[in-house]
């Protein structure tokens, strides 16, 4: 399968460099608005294929992806200093106002995954813009969403426990940032509920630890970024891995970010929850049991979303 990367920076490199590693797809097109930056990229990437996956990766124009199955969107434009949120939300919207008819322009039948920041907004944007420009399906435009946040809650349980994050099954809901929602009540570990696992791991599951675990997720990037600038390998691994589960049909569960028409009571909007991925993009989307907590908290997040989505439009 082709795939297309519309921005060749940090997180847009990572995912071609993470494709080629885990071998999903057949070809890469690198598109950026430097034009020299996708040339480096696509060549510095090819070079690893005698050591991964025989992909082919070259950098193109929008008509170089005719075909395409899947294109990735990590285009975006970073913060200046003492600009708002909202105005950076205005020109990352028009940077999408300008690649998306330009992306379905020339294929029509891609699924859309997107990493740009604000995630939920700019999928929820692009589903908006594809609506207007072509018969596109919603079910194509997949946000990365809190599948990074996902895999940081797994992952940081899975420490604590002493097990492999692959035993931890949980999810994290919602926006992907500050109102994220950890979905402690529905977490397993080896089909076990959480806390019982927990104790006879002999790593009990305390307040305690359930605050620390809840404020390393929900501020992961804030420290990541202080440490070396920006985030780049955990997204790019999410990305691939919703890549992965279109290219194989796989219809793996997945949280990704989409348009979606009610959520405790907040209707229309784009956000994180349980999402079946398959060669058709979103297949089905899954409600979790949530208890009164989490459900509220749900509620306050997609309103946080509401709001952002309606302040842009
Ligand atoms: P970056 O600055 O390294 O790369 C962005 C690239 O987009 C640049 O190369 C730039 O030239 C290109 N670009 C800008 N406008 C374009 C246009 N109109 N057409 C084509 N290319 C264009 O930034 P990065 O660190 O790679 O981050 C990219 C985006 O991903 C940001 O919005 C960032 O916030 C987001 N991000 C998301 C997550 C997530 O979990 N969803 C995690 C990390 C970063």
């Amino acid at each position: 399968m082709k795939i297309g990367v519309i921005g060749c920076g940090l997180v847009g490199s990572a995912c071609a460099n993470a494709c080629v590693l885990r071998g999903v797809g057949t070809e890469i097109i690198f598109i950026d608005k430097k034009p020299d930056l996708a040339l480096a990229q696509a060549e510095d990437i090819l070079h690893a294929t005698p050591f991964a996956f025989p992909i082919s990766c070259r950098a193109g124009n929008y008509d170089d992806l005719e075909n395409a199955g899947i294109v990735i969107i990590a285009a975006g434009v970073s913060q200046k200093p003492g600009e708002t949120r909202l105005d950076l939300l205005k020109r990352n919207a028009n940077v999408f106002a300008d690649i998306i008819p330009k992306i379905l322009k020339h294929s029509s039948d891609a699924i859309l995954l997107i990493a740009t920041n604000p995630v939920d907004v700019m999928t929820h944007l692009a589903a908006k813009i594809s609506a207007n420009h072509s018969d596109h399906n919603p079910r194509r435009i997949i946000g990365s969403g809190t599948i990074l946040d996902t895999a940081r809650f797994r992952s940081l349980l899975g420490q604590y426990l002493g097990v492999s994050s692959h035993s931890v099954h949980g999810h994290v809901l919602g926006e992907h940032g500050d109102s994220e929602v950890l979905n402690w009540s529905g977490t397993t570990v080896s089909s076990m509920p959480l806390m019982r696992f927990a104790t006879q791991a002999g790593a009990p599951i305390t307040k305690k630890i359930q605050m620390q675990i809840d404020d390393n997720v929900r501020r992961a990037a804030y420290r990541i970024i202080q440490g070396k600038g920006a985030t780049w390998y955990g997204i790019a691994a999410g990305v691939t891995r919703i890549a992965q589960a279109i290219v194989n049909d796989e219809h793996t569960v997945l949280t990704c970010s989409a348009l979606t028409p009610k959520i405790e009571n907040v209707s229309e909007v784009s956000l994180s929850i349980p999402r079946i991925i398959s060669a058709q993009g979103i297949k089905r989307t899954i409600y979790p049991a949530l208890n009164k907590e989490e459900s509220k908290a749900l509620r306050a997040s997609a309103e946080i979303l509401k709001e952002a989505i309606e302040q842009l439009e």
